[in-house]
C-alpha cells in the first residue's frame, strides 16, 4: 500500500485523538467514584432495612403496651366493681369473704401487669431511641451516596467535554485519509487497540518491539511513500525525522 508521506504523518494526529478517547473511554468505566457509589447504596439499603426491622419491632411493642394497658383496665374495673358490692352492704357474710379474697388476688394480678407495663415502655423507649439512631445514620448514608453520586456527575460532565472535542476533531481528520489507508488503520486499532505509531529510536511506538538490523535496513530502503507495518503487532509504522533512519 502506498500513501503521501504527509498524509502517513496525519495518521500520527489522529492515533493520538484516539489514545485520548480511549483514555477518557476507560476513565469513565473505572472512576474510583463509581466503586465508592455501590459501597454508598449498599450502605443505604443495610441502613434503611435497618430502620425498617426498628419500626417493626417498634409497633410490635405499641400493640403489647395497648394489650397489657387493656388487661389492666379490666382487672380495675373488676376491683372497683367487687369494692362496691363490698360497700352496698348487700352480700352475706360468706360473699364478703369471697370478694375480699378476689380483690386480694385482683391487687397482686394488677401488681403484677404494672410491672410488666413498665418493663414494655422501658424496652419501646429503648427501641425508640435506637429508630432515632438508626435514622440518623440513615441520612449520613444517604448524603454521602448523594454526594458521590454528584462528584461522578461533576466528573463525567468533564470527560463528556473532552469526548465531544476530540470526536470532534476526529471527524473532520478522518475524511483527510484514503480509504485503504483508513481501513488499515481502523482494522488494527480494533484488533489492538493502535492503528498507527511513530517509528522512533528503531522502535514501534505502539508495541515499543525492537527492530532487527534487518527490519531496519528494509525500512530504511522503502520508498517514502510506502506504508510499513509493525511485524509484531501490526501498527502502520510512520517515518519521520524523528526516526533516526
Ligand atoms: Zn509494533
Amino acid at each position: 500500500m502506498k500513501a503521501d508521506p504527509a498524509v502517513q504523518r496525519r495518521l500520527l494526529e489522529l492515533a493520538d485523538v484516539d489514545a485520548e478517547l480511549a483514555r477518557i473511554d476507560h476513565r469513565r468505566r473505572t472512576m474510583p467514584e463509581l466503586a465508592e457509589i455501590a459501597e454508598a447504596e449498599k450502605s443505604v439499603q443495610a441502613k434503611r432495612d435497618a430502620k425498617v426491622a426498628n419500626e417493626t419491632t417498634l409497633g410490635d411493642l405499641d400493640r403489647e403496651v395497648k394489650r397489657q394497658e387493656k388487661e389492666i383496665d379490666a382487672v380495675r374495673a373488676r376491683e372497683d366493681r367487687d369494692r362496691a358490692l363490698l360497700a352496698g352492704g348487700t352480700v352475706n357474710s360468706k360473699q364478703m369473704t369471697d370478694l375480699e379474697h378476689e380483690l386480694n388476688t385482683l391487687q397482686r394480678r394488677q401488681t403484677t401487669l404494672e410491672d410488666e407495663l413498665l418493663e414494655l415502655m422501658e424496652r419501646r423507649e429503648a427501641v425508640e431511641l435506637d429508630g432515632r439512631h438508626a435514622a440518623v445514620e440513615l441520612a449520613k448514608a444517604e448524603e454521602a451516596l448523594a454526594d458521590a453520586a454528584n462528584r461522578r456527575d461533576h466528573a463525567l460532565a468533564d470527560l463528556e467535554g473532552v469526548w465531544t472535542r476530540r470526536t470532534e476533531e476526529r471527524a473532520k481528520l478522518v475524511p483527510t485519509f484514503p480509504e485503504p489507508l483508513l481501513g488499515l488503520y481502523e482494522r488494527v486499532r480494533k484488533l489492538k487497540g493502535i492503528g498507527a505509531s511513530l517509528l522512533r529510536a528503531r522502535r514501534c511506538g505502539a508495541c515499543r518491539i525492537e527492530l532487527d538490523r534487518s527490519a531496519i535496513s528494509r525500512i530504511a530502503g522503502a520508498a517514502a511513500d510506502e506504508v510499513l507495518t509493525c511485524e509484531e503487532c501490526g501498527a502502520i509504522m510512520v517515518r519521520t525525522p524523528e526516526s533516526g533512519l
